[in-house]
């Protein structure tokens, strides 16, 4: 058993944002490589908040001016820690076919190696379009089919907390009804989905932290996904450098033995090129 396994600790993290996103801490990005480090993770993906052209949302995503300065900072710590640890370029990005032309763009001509599928809201007419604000099973239900979507679309390398929609309606029949044709989706496909370790540390971690109303990881969800025989990444969801050795990691590896769902490793991540 490897130092981080002890530990609970995964030895990647493909889901980490930065300052830019407008809610994270303003540590530099290089902190998050050096706490990486220090932690004995062999990977790290850089996935913030897509920068959007024509969007603004302050406090949500960065603005698109910004990218410019992500993608170089990304890949100029790629170089200085070359032999070290690997690190990725990425966005974590909502579906809309809207965006598909830019996300691909970003895929082949600005060198980056990855999109995950991180379904907050989408985009219709050039503007963002919330799922939250109508009747739960609604909000929900139009979640799975711009889910669906976008889990086709082949933009992806995984689908970020696919059981978000839980803050939107609670579990029940329908919530179940979600859940399963996520799950056939990405077997079908062989995309992995992400148990999610972000909605968890909000207000703050602390060891022994009672976990039980946190919406997602959902137990009933992975207990489904588990049963129908889908692999997922651990996602840090990390906004600050420290989150990527304080966190509930235990919890979630204790998720994952009662559920059987199968965790994947940092050699089972396909970056965007090895799936085209
Ligand atoms: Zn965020
Ligand atoms: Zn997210």
């Amino acid at each position: 058993m490897s130092e981080n396994e002890r530990r609970a600790l995964p030895d990647y993290c493909f889901h980490t944002h930065t300052f830019r996103c407008g809610h994270a801490a303003m540590s530099p990005d290089e902190e998050y490589v050096e706490d990486a480090l220090r932690n004995g993770y062999r990977v790290l993906g850089f996935s913030d908040h897509a920068f959007l052209p024509g969007i603004r949302e302050r406090g949500m995503r960065g603005d698109y001016s910004l990218l410019d300065d992500y993608v170089s900072s990304i890949l100029a710590l790629r170089k200085k820690y070359e032999g070290k640890i690997q690190i990725l370029l990425g966005f974590e990005a909502e579906y809309s076919p809207e965006m598909e032309g830019y996300y691909r763009g970003l895929l082949q001509e600005k060198g980056f190696d990855y999109l995950i599928l991180g379904q907050h809201e989408t985009f219709r007419n050039g503007m963002p379009w919330h799922y939250w604000g109508r009747r739960p099973e609604e909000s929900a239900e139009a979640y799975c089919l711009d889910l669906l979507r976008g889990m086709r679309s082949g933009l992806y390398s995984y689908v970020a907390h696919p059981d978000l929609y839980l803050l939107w309606e609670g579990w029940g029949p329908h919530a179940e009804s979600v859940c399963r044709r996520i799950c056939s989706l990405s077997l079908e496909l062989g995309l992995p989905l992400e148990i999610n370790m972000g909605r968890s540390r909000i207000g703050g971690w602390e060891e022994g932290k009672d976990l039980s109303h946190v919406e997602y990881p959902c137990p009933e969800f992975w207990r489904i996904a588990g049963e129908m025989g889908v692999s997922a990444f651990l996602g840090v969801d990390a906004h600050s450098p420290w989150d990527l050795h304080k966190g509930p990691f235990g919890h979630m590896r204790k998720l994952v033995e009662d559920t059987g769902v199968r965790l994947l490793g940092a050699l089972d991540f396909q970056p965007s090129s090895a799936r085209w």
